[in-house]
């Protein structure tokens, strides 16, 4: 089979890889419907966190079940399934208590972006639909694989609750699904920040109800001027920056939240600042595997279509136009098909 593979800044290549097998009896082999491009992709691909070898890509997926080994038991051949990016086995202390993606047999689930995948802990990680679904649920359903179950983690994190006043920081395809989540938990004023028209059309879209173009302090002064002077209830950072970081914490109201979800690229906290600021943090790796059987039911009744933040679709060999157009914003997320 041929699959992406990044060799260096900006250098994708569709080639020849092996075609995934079982290795061991917990392991699952699916046949991938969609997958697609992540913001954290973008790292590496922009040579900020520097890879050592050529490392095949891509950590979002859902597709067919096409065979599973001989330990797994919830999952079958034939199935369309989703899963997270960290396999888990779900039934740890960790798991239990709903942090799977910090599982203690944790496995990064990083060759997705490929028409077969392997996929670990078949049992714990993977969560099937209740039938195949229809062609146009299936980037709704791609997106809970990520960006989707992490835009839920930050409002959830973020305590987000009926009637909160939430502000999102970032208007990537996670700030974008953060909105809806803080729609979807009750938020009866949400402002995202964003400068860019057409994703503040989309966040409109998902329900927010102000946005804030500044930056910077000047960003949170205008959030404390939209709230009262105190801040917001919940921020939901979806960027990791120190720049985005600090506007999170600062934005927040005190004894507020903030829920962090973009991962952290050279983000240092002050103590004293941080102790005056008298705020919870609460992030990390999005535990999505909590999340799915909840999410596939929103979006199988089609009460929610976190779809809609994929604005490119490509054949899937066309993997580095893809990176391409999202390295230079020309698209939001793109959904590549086998
Ligand atoms: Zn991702
Ligand atoms: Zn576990």
């Amino acid at each position: 089979m041929r699959g992406a593979v990044l060799y260096g800044p900006r250098d994708v290549r569709f080639e020849e890889r092996e075609t995934p097998k079982v290795i061991k009896p917990t392991d699952a082999i699916i046949r991938i419907s969609a997958t697609c491009v992540c913001g954290s992709d973008l790292w590496p691909y922009r040579g900020i966190q520097p890879i050592a070898q050529p490392t095949p890509m891509g950590h979002e997926y859902c597709g067919i079940v096409e065979e599973v080994g001989s330990a797994v038991k919830s999952v079958k051949p034939g199935q369309f399934v989703i899963g997270s990016f960290f396999a888990s086995d779900n039934i740890c202390l960790i798991c239990k208590i709903g942090y799977q993606s910090s599982c203690q047999h944790a496995e990064f689930v990083g060759t997705a972006q490929a028409p077969v995948l392997r996929v670990p802990l078949a049992d714990g990680t993977l969560v099937p639909t209740p039938e195949v679904p229809s062609q146009d649920l299936i980037p709704n359903l791609l997106t809970l694989s990520d960006v989707m179950g992490t835009g839920w983690f930050a409002a959830d994190a973020a305590n987000v609750k009926l009637g909160s006043t939430a502000a999102v920081v970032g208007d990537g395809a996670v700030g974008l699904l953060a909105v809806l989540s803080a729609k979807q938990m009750g938020a009866e004023r949400i402002i995202v920040m964003s400068r860019h028209e057409s994703r503040q059309k989309l966040a409109r879209e998902f329900g927010a109800t102000d946005i804030v173009t500044e930056r910077g302090d000047e960003g949170v002064e205008r959030i404390k001027q939209l709230t009262n002077g105190i801040g917001a209830d919940s921020v939901l950072e979806c960027v990791g920056t120190q720049q985005s970081m600090m506007q999170a914490i600062q934005s927040t109201r005190r004894g507020g939240y903030v829920g962090y979800v973009g991962v952290p690229h050279g983000v240092e906290l002050n103590g004293e600042q941080l102790f005056f600021a008298h705020v919870h943090l609460h992030g990390g790796p999005a535990p999505v595997r909590r999340y799915l059987p909840e999410l596939i039911k929103l979006v199988w009744d089609r009460k929610i279509n976190p779809g809609k933040v994929f604005d490119m679709t490509l054949p899937l060999d066309q993997v580095a136009q893809a990176y391409r157009a999202m390295d230079e914003r020309r698209a939001i997320k793109t959904l590549l098909r086998p």
